[in-house]
C-alpha cells in the first residue's frame, strides 16, 4: 500500500492510502501503538451514516470500544460552541486522558475533531480518517486544526499533528458530484506549486468517475508533507506556498453565506486571480496560466466571479486575515508551473485588478 511518512521528529506519523482501508482501520490503529486508548469517533451526520458502521465494526473487531459523536454536516459546525459541546459529550461518555479522537469525515470534521483532541484534557492523540478529496489530499495532513468565528474562518486553533492518517479512496464513492469535483482545486494547487507533471495526470483522470488512484492521493500527500516538514509552524515563507490561490479565494468564500460556495470552488477563483498576478509579478507565461485554467474548467470549477459579490466585500474580508505592510501584502505567485514563491510587493490595487479580472470570461 502507498504510505507517506511525515517526518516531524517526535511528532512524526505515517499516512497509509489503500482502497478498502476503512474496514482494516481497527488493526491499523492498534498496530500504530494506540491500542491502550479508548476511541471517540467524531464525524458529521452524513458521513457517520454512510461510513460510521464500517469504522465501528473494524474498531470493535480489533478490541476497541468506540463511542460515536456527530455534528450537523457543513462549515457552520466548525465552531467554538460545537467544540465545547463535543468535549462535554465525550466527558459524559466516560472519556478522559486515556482516550483518542478519530476524525471520520471531510475537512470540517478533521479541523474540528483535531481541535477537540488538542484541548480535551489538555491534549489527547488523534487519528484522521478523511473521506473527501480535500481531506484526503490536503487537510488531514499537516496538523492545522481549528474553528471559525464570526470575524473569519480558521482564526481560532492550534497545531496538533495526528498520530496516524488512514486514507481509503473507496469512501469517495459516496461523495456527491459537486463535493467530489471541488476537492481537485487543492490537488491542482499542489501540482502548480510543486509538481507540474501532475497537471497532466489530473487532466487524464476521468472527472466524472469516482476512481482516484491511491498513488495520486499519496503523491499529493507527499507534496504537503515535504512542505510541512520544512516549515511546520509557517514561520518561514515555505508553508505559506500552500496558500496559493487562498488569499483572494478566502476573501470570496467569506463574502457569501455559509454553504453557498464550497471551499474548492472559492479556491478555483482564487487560483485564477493568483495566475493573473503571477503573470504580472513573476513572469508566468499566459500559456502556462491557460493550461491551469483549462484543468479547473475540466473539473467544472467556477472561474468567473458572480456580479453579486462586490470587489470591496472580497477586499474587506481578505484584509481580515492578511496584513498589509507598507501598502503591500504577502502573496504567493508562480514563476513557472511547479515553482512558487512568496513576494511582498502585491498592493491593494493589484488585488482589486485581479478580482475584477475574475469578472471576464476565460
Ligand atoms: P466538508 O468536511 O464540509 O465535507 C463536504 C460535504 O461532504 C459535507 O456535507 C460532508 O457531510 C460530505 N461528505 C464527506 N465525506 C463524504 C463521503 N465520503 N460521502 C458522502 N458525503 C460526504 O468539506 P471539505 O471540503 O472536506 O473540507 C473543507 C474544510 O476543510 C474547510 O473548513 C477548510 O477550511 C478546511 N481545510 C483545512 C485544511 C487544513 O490544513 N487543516 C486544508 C484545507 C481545507
Amino acid at each position: 500500500m502507498p504510505s507517506v511518512h511525515v517526518n516531524l521528529a517526535d511528532r512524526a506519523y505515517p499516512v497509509h492510502v489503500e482502497a478498502g482501508l476503512l474496514a482494516q482501520a481497527g488493526g491499523a490503529i492498534r498496530n500504530a501503538g494506540l491500542s491502550g486508548l479508548r476511541p471517540a469517533i467524531l464525524s458529521d451526520e452524513t458521513v457517520a451514516q454512510l461510513h460510521g458502521g464500517a469504522l465501528i465494526a473494524s474498531l470493535e473487531a480489533a478490541g476497541f470500544q468506540p463511542t460515536l459523536h456527530t455534528v450537523t454536516a457543513g462549515e457552520a459546525s466548525k465552531s467554538m460552541s460545537q467544540a465545547e459541546a463535543l468535549c462535554r459529550e465525550m466527558i459524559r461518555a466516560g472519556h478522559d486522558r486515556k482516550s483518542m479522537v478519530i476524525a471520520l469525515g471531510g475537512g470540517v470534521v478533521g479541523d474540528l475533531a483535531g481541535f477537540v483532541a488538542s484541548i480535551f484534557y489538555r491534549g489527547i492523540p488523534f487519528v484522521q480518517v478523511p473521506t473527501t478529496i480535500v481531506a484526503q489530499v490536503d487537510s488531514s495532513v499537516g496538523g492545522k486544526t481549528g474553528v471559525n468565528v464570526a470575524e473569519g474562518k480558521n482564526l481560532i486553533g492550534v497545531f496538533h499533528q495526528p498520530r496516524l492518517v488512514l486514507v481509503d479512496p473507496e469512501t469517495l464513492r459516496t461523495l456527491p458530484d459537486r463535493e467530489f469535483r471541488e476537492g481537485f482545486a487543492e490537488a491542482i494547487k499542489h501540482a502548480v506549486i510543486r509538481d507540474a507533471a501532475m497537471l497532466d495526470d489530473l487532466a487524464a483522470l476521468d472527472a466524472s468517475g469516482r476512481e482516484v488512484p491511491a498513488d495520486l492521493i499519496a503523491r499529493n500527500i507527499s507534496i504537503k508533507a515535504r512542505v510541512v516538514e520544512a516549515d511546520e509552524y509557517e514561520t518561514r515563507d515555505i508553508r505559506a506556498l500552500l496558500n496559493f490561490g487562498h488569499t483572494i479565494g478566502h476573501g470570496i468564500e467569506a463574502s457569501v453565506p455559509y454553504g453557498q460556495m464550497l471551499h474548492g470552488e472559492a479556491i478555483s477563483l482564487g487560483i485564477r486571480a493568483a495566475l493573473f498576478l503571477s503573470e504580472r509579478h513573476a513572469g508566468l507565461s499566459p500559456a502556462e496560466s491557460a493550461k491551469v485554467i483549462r484543468l479547473l474548467d475540466l473539473y467544472r470549477l467556477p472561474l468567473v466571479l458572480s456580479a453579486s459579490i462586490s470587489t470591496e466585500s472580497v477586499m474587506e474580508k481578505l484584509a481580515r486575515d492578511k496584513k498589509f505592510s507598507a501598502g503591500a501584502i504577502r502573496f504567493v505567485v508562480l514563476e513557472a508551473l511547479g515553482s512558487a514563491k512568496v513576494i511582498h510587493t502585491v498592493t491593494a490595487d493589484d488585488l482589486r485588478a485581479a478580482i475584477e479580472h475574475l469578472r471576464q470570461s476565460t
